[in-house]
């Protein structure tokens, strides 16, 4: 760790530095990546303060093309960024590289693309009476505030204030503690992109220290917290006192739903694609897979011998799977294996790989259970690290039942050649989005996302969370006729 590796919070303008730092460790390999600024309700308050008086002043007066060209050059510079932003990502969250490098694509896009339907928000006339003009106007919220988890820091930090910044809301930012780097860096492009100063602050720091008084500040008018179902129930209950709306994108157990007729060679890969990115600490991750039961052997199998396959190493050096966040979540991860192995069957992995050279990092080795009962804790609770649990089933209302049978509901994808039986499907399947032969569709900018049921409510993504950064005014206006 050198000097460059210190971080600062990012309040009017300024890097701040704060009283007390927190050290940032690099999950690949145990050590010191960076001194953070550790911010407090004195920051906090700072950052609102900077935020709405940016908003008074200057934000809120702009025009759409000027924030959209804004955005637009803010999107420019992360994409010229490309290598050392892909990189600071991969070593703080421990991601494999070439995802890494998408999520900078990815974070890049968000901006662009509310670059462009920024210009598109009109509001509406409506015809009352013919003395009556009637118009509504979309209007942004004033002070938004965002609290981010680690495992996409850059691409969710740039989903939740591309749009609040669209809409003309000014932001305070909150990035988790375990991977906080890029979200500053994000702070630091759009200020030097001519963002002006205050529009977007950077507070890392603590749940407890930064994130509650942030989500409790009696300033902030628009609340949006991407984390766990536990952390989004307090933040919601803040939200409640100060009777603000609050967008919550919590947790997932994504089922994918294999039909006897699917394409297994196109199939699998995606679906143990979509567990094993960011080793399974995705909130769509595809983390419980149904399976017909005529053709359960031969898809666990190839499973089993795709697990066994996959490369294990440092996220900087671009393995299939790179560690988890932290030691505390492997603890995690590993207790709910130790749970799930008196579940069902364990099929492979359970366990830290053997290579002595990955021994100071976080990794966890791949783990299948099959056989596994419905009700069983690992097909019900998010494990959030790589651990697939198939359960087979037996027809199309089965499958129906089984993918709602969670307390969450974000994504599922159904895998059949039979379109009649995947509408039905898509549209008995309580989740947030539903894929048919895919999953994911590639990033998604422009998708609505999120969540049903503990999943969370509120969208994000697509032009949806523009207009949910917005609050409509009615205004009408009487007129003589001459
Ligand atoms: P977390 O809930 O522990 O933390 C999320 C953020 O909340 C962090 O910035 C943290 O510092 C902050 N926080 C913690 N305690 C707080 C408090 N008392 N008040 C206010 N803020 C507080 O979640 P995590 O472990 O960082 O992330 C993993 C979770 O995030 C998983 O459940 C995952 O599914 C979910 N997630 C959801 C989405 C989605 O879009 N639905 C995306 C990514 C992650």
């Amino acid at each position: 760790m050198d000097a460059a590796s210190t971080y600062y919070a990012l309040i009017a303008g300024e890097a701040r530095e704060s009283k007390q730092t927190f050290v940032d460790v690099d999950p690949s390999t145990g050590e010191a990546l960076a001194e953070v600024a550790r911010c407090g309700p004195a920051e906090i308050d700072e950052a609102v303060a900077s935020a709405r008086s940016t908003f008074e002043q200057t934000w809120r007066h702009t025009g759409p093309t000027e924030r959209a060209e804004i955005l637009r050059r803010i999107a420019e510079s992360i994409r010229s960024q490309l290598d050392s932003l892909a990189d600071l990502e991969s070593r703080d969250t421990g991601k494999p590289l070439s995802q890494a490098r998408t999520d900078v694509g990815v974070a890049a896009r968000y901006f662009e693309f509310y670059a462009g339907v920024l210009e598109a928000m009109y509001g509406d006339t409506i015809p009352l009476r013919r003395d009556l003009m009637v118009m509504t106007l979309r209007e942004p919220y004033g002070v938004t505030a965002h609290i981010i988890p680690w495992n996409y820091p850059l691409q969710v930090g740039s989903r939740t204030v591309a749009p609040a910044l669209a809409a003309g809301n000014c932001c305070v930012l909150k990035p988790a503690e375990e991977a906080p780097l890029a979200a500053i860096r994000l702070g630091k492009i759009a200020l030097d992109a001519g963002l002006p100063p205050g529009a977007l602050n950077v507070v890392p720091g603590l749940g407890e220290e930064a994130g509650a008084p942030l989500a409790a500040h009696p300033g902030i008018d628009h609340l949006s917290f991407t984390g766990s179902v536990e952390v989004g129930r307090l933040v919601g209950k803040a939200a409640a006192e100060s009777i603000i709306p609050a967008t919550l994108e919590l947790g997932g157990k994504s089922p994918n739903i294999v039909f006897e007729d699917a394409n297994l060679d196109e199939s699998l890969p995606v679906i143990v694609g979509s567990l094993l990115q960011n080793a399974g600490q995705t909130c769509s991750a595809g983390s419980r897979l149904l399976v017909d039961e005529r053709i359960r052997h031969e898809v666990v199998e190839s499973i089993e011998e795709r697990f066994r396959a996959v490369t294990i190493g440092p996220g900087t050096d671009d393995p299939d799977l790179g560690p988890l966040i932290s030691d505390r979540q492997r603890q995690r991860v590993a207790g709910h294996v130790e749970v799930g192995r008196g579940e069902a069957r364990l099929v492979w992995g359970g366990a830290t790989p053997d290579d002595k050279a990955l021994g100071k990092g976080f990794f966890y080795l791949p783990t299948l259970f099959d056989e596994v009962p419905p009700e069983a804790s690992i097909a019900q609770e998010e494990i959030f690290g790589p651990v697939l649990a198939v359960t087979s089933f037996n027809g199309m209302e089965e499958a129906a039942r089984l993918a709602n049978s969670t307390n969450y509901g974000l994504v599922a994808a159904i895998w059949t050649k039979d379109f009649d039986r995947a509408h039905w499907l898509a549209r008995e399947i309580k989740a947030g989005q539903v894929f048919v032969n895919t999953y994911g569709a590639g990033g998604g900018v422009e998708l609505p996302f999120g969540g049903y049921k503990h999943s969370g409510h509120g969208r994000e993504k697509g032009f949806e969370a523009l207009l949910g950064f917005t609050q409509t005014k009615t205004v009408v206006l009487k007129h003589s006729t001459p």
